[in-house]
């Protein structure tokens, strides 16, 4: 049956003629934000860091582990290199050269990935990130947006507005990099209106995925703190499928959904305590999208 959605591992074989796996490292960057000491409202203390790095090793160790790891579990034989944790071209564009040519020398990647900020963004780390592009590379920057109101992202504390993310967005397209935005839906005082006001705006930008995650408020943030003084409700599962579909629905059909769902770190409390499971949002997005008769971009 033909996909009402464009899915990323679908996408990822068409793209490279056979399943296509991320290796994530960190790189030892920091984030702008954490170093002022004024995170986003909802960052756990470990960034975005995937399960098997545990501690910071070298690039070379996280790189061989990383394939190690995904070749036994998976049969894996094609790779794409993941700067995944904080933000990863903070720092000045001679050194992100520098890392990044270290780690592209440990393995024979098909792209690079590189997640930031849009703050973090200008025309010298856009032009580097280029570089890569021509040298055959498919590039792809992950920005966070989050959210398309400006008083959503004051009240997360992101320390950026719509319009600068924007900004990164077209300085990033101007150099060939593809652009995948970050979304959370059911972030405090957003409900339907906002996820799809969401959806519509980062397909009016030059994005070519979009990576949708449902709240978690984990305790330890700032976040978890207003959701203990009952100053709001996370969705749970059921909530979260009605703001997938419509965010879904109103996403540019051309925009390669690359998540769904996102997890909170082993052993941390959460709210809500009872999150959604990814194959099982993977299958309702599918379903609801044929039950409707409706398909990602209708609207
Ligand atoms: S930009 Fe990312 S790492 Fe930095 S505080 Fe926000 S969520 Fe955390």
């Amino acid at each position: 049956m033909d996909e009402p959605f464009r899915r990323y591992s679908t996408w990822l074989v068409s793209r490279y003629g056979e399943r296509t796996y991320r290796v994530a490292v960190d790189a030892g960057f920091t984030c702008p934000v954490r170093e002022i000491g004024l995170p986003c409202a909802y960052c756990e203390q470990g960034g975005s860091r995937a399960a098997y790095l545990g501690d910071h090793r070298s690039l070379e160790d996280q790189i061989r582990r990383g394939i190690e790891f995904l070749s036994e579990r998976y049969d894996a034989r094609s790779f794409l290199l993941y700067f995944q944790a904080y933000s990863n071209t903070h720092a000045p564009a001679d050194e992100l050269r520098a890392v990044y040519d270290e780690a592209l020398g440990r393995g024979a990647f098909r792209g690079l990935i590189v997640a930031t900020r849009p703050d973090c963004i200008d025309r010298e780390r856009a032009a580097l990130l280029g570089e890569y592009g021509s040298r055959g590379l498919d590039v792809w920057v992950e920005l966070g947006l989050q959210s398309a109101d400006d008083e959503t992202l004051r009240r997360i504390s992101r320390g950026h507005t719509r319009a600068r993310f924007d900004e990164a967005v077209q300085t990033l397209h101007e150099y060939g990099v593809n652009v995948t935005a970050h979304l959370i839906l059911g972030l405090p005082g957003e409900g339907l209106d906002a996820a799809i006001a969401s959806a519509q705006h980062v397909s009016r930008l030059p994005v070519g995925g979009v990576k949708f995650h449902n709240l978690v408020v984990v305790e330890g943030t700032a976040l978890y703190e207003r959701y203990r003084a009952g100053e709001f409700e996370p969705p749970g599962p059921e909530r979260y499928r009605e703001l997938l579909v419509a965010a879904v629905e109103h996403l540019r059909e051309d925009i390669v959904v690359m998540r769904l769902t996102c997890d909170p770190p082993r052993g941390v409390r959460h709210a809500p305590e009872r999150l959604p499971d990814k194959a099982t949002v993977y299958r309702q997005l599918a379903h609801d999208l044929h039950e409707r008769g409706t398909r990602q971009g209708i609207y």
